[in-house]
């Protein structure tokens, strides 16, 4: 795309106007909650502009979608809530003003699950996400509205967040690239909290290229994020064809057991050998506490969150209830009415297992069973690159299938949240289809600030026709 902008054969306004009328057409998928099409078309002027003087960013042209957790100046911040339903950014986030910087044009803020809590899309405030696939199934969460924006061709690359797969899980069940980085490459200034110590910025794309060309812009530290890494960022893109020859694979035995849909282990299977042809060895490795992962990530996630939601009190963001007597009836009125059922589960959750005489039982342990799942992955990596498995144990699910069985839905998590656990980086790649038409995604992990080699053997298998 950026070629024939360059070659004058296309505009950054006629690219505009062509997304935002698929926006439009396909407005029955419900990905979008804030469509900024002046935005876009005074950036579009912009860039035009700067392209014809030839002095134009790295992402000139790049059409984005972002999540609607991330701030956005002068524009809605809604998450997925009532309590912010008219809730207007004061400020931009850092990985925001790093995109415009480099002269992407935003398109809109994505539909997503309340909060980011969920794995289906259907905690939304504003109704669920459809997979373009299949209407009937859900295209996974939380980032779902950024997922289904790129496999559907509303914006070439979207942002997501990702705390336990929220990037890898429905990028997998819609069929794009889903790369969630080390926690601490990506600034979370900006990105509203769900939970602290897992949450990281991730990007969507249709291809591992324009992945790796999306997060060199917005990865490297930033002042305002003290968690943000000063680790140099290496030209991801540049770096591709780099030979995948002696690399270590490993496959986690945890992760390829009977209860994965046979489909899924089955593209495992062509992933080693396409990554054997190309001269990779692949292994069996153990991650043991595998089996802890869901409980561990339930209990951290749900503390962070019942203390970085206490902010929505009715008086200081967002929505305030009418006709209150008292502060406490106006912070039990605001909060009932703004939060949904998910939401007031996780607080719920959150506050009891925080709570005195509970903390050493729940939060305690789950803070060190964190660490051997940490642990895990470094014993992993002493004997091998990368990890292969699974990004889900199924296709996607139908609408209204898990709603009423959250622990169903918390179990659908398995394979991705150890990662935010030991906070390593990992992506899903496009795998093929089910029987059903339904797409599969497989997940490369690599070790802390190793995105170059994820990337390299994500787009070796890309490149060797994996999703054909
Ligand atoms: N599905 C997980 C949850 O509901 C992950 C969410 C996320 O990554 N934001 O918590």
């Amino acid at each position: 795309m950026q070629e024939s902008l360059r070659r004058n054969e296309t505009s950054c306004a006629t690219l505009v106007e062509e997304y935002l009328s698929r926006i439009v057409k396909q407005s029955s998928l419900n990905a979008f909650l804030t469509v900024l099409a002046d935005r876009a078309r005074v950036q579009a002027q912009r860039v035009d502009a700067k392209i014809k003087a030839g002095n134009a960013g790295k992402l000139a042209g790049s059409i984005i979608a972002v999540k609607d957790i991330l701030a956005m100046k002068g524009e809605r911040l809604t998450c997925g809530s009532r309590i912010l339903e008219n809730f207007i950014s004061p400020y931009d986030a850092t990985a925001i003003s790093r995109l415009e910087n480099a002269d992407a044009i935003i398109i809109g803020k994505t539909n997503m699950d309340e909060f980011a809590m969920g794995s289906s899309n259907e905690n939304s405030a504003f109704g669920p996400v459809k997979n373009p696939h299949n209407e009937k199934y859900v295209p996974g969460g939380s980032s779902g509205g950024s997922a289904v924006a790129v496999a559907a061709q509303m914006a070439m690359a979207a942002l997501g967040s990702d705390t336990g797969g929220s990037v890898r899980q429905p990028a997998a069940l819609s069929s794009v690239v889903g790369l969630k980085p080390t926690y601490g490459r990506v600034s979370r200034w900006g990105l509203v909290a769900f939970a602290s110590s897992l949450d990281q910025i991730g990007v969507f794309a249709n291809s591992v290229e324009d992945a790796a060309r999306v997060l060199e812009v917005i990865a490297g530290v930033d002042a305002h994020d003290s968690t943000s890494a000063p680790v140099p960022v290496p030209q991801y893109a540049q770096l591709l064809d780099g030979d995948i020859k002696g690399k270590v694979i490993g496959l986690p035995k945890e992760y390829l057991s009977s209860g994965v849909q046979p489909e899924i282990l089955a593209a495992i299977a062509r992933a080693k050998t396409l990554f054997e042809k190309g001269g990779a060895t692949l292994k069996e490795v153990s991650l043991p506490h595998t089996q802890y992962a869901i409980a561990t990530y339930y209990i951290v996630c749900t503390a962070e969150a019942s203390s970085n939601l206490a902010r929505y009190d009715g008086a200081h963001y967002g929505r305030r209830a009418q006709n209150v007597n008292s502060l406490e009836e106006l912070y039990v009125k605001s909060r009932s009415e703004g939060f949904g059922a998910e939401v007031k589960r996780r607080i719920m959750l959150g506050t009891y297992v925080l709570s005195s005489g509970y903390y050493d039982a729940y939060y305690r342990r789950a803070m060190k069973v964190r660490t051997l799942i940490r642990r895990d992955f470094e014993q992993a990596f002493q004997q091998c690159d990368a990890l292969l498995t699974p990004t889900t144990p199924t296709t996607a699910f139908k609408l209204g299938e898990k709603v009423s069985d959250p622990l169903t839905m918390y179990l659908s998590d398995i394979f991705t949240v150890s990662m935010n656990l030991a906070g390593v980086p990992a992506l899903s790649l496009p795998a093929g289809k089910d029987q059903h038409g339904l797409p599969i995604g497989l997940q490369i992990v690599a070790k802390a600030f190793d995105e170059t080699t994820m990337l390299q053997l994500a787009h070796h298998l890309e490149q060797s026709g994996f999703n054909e």
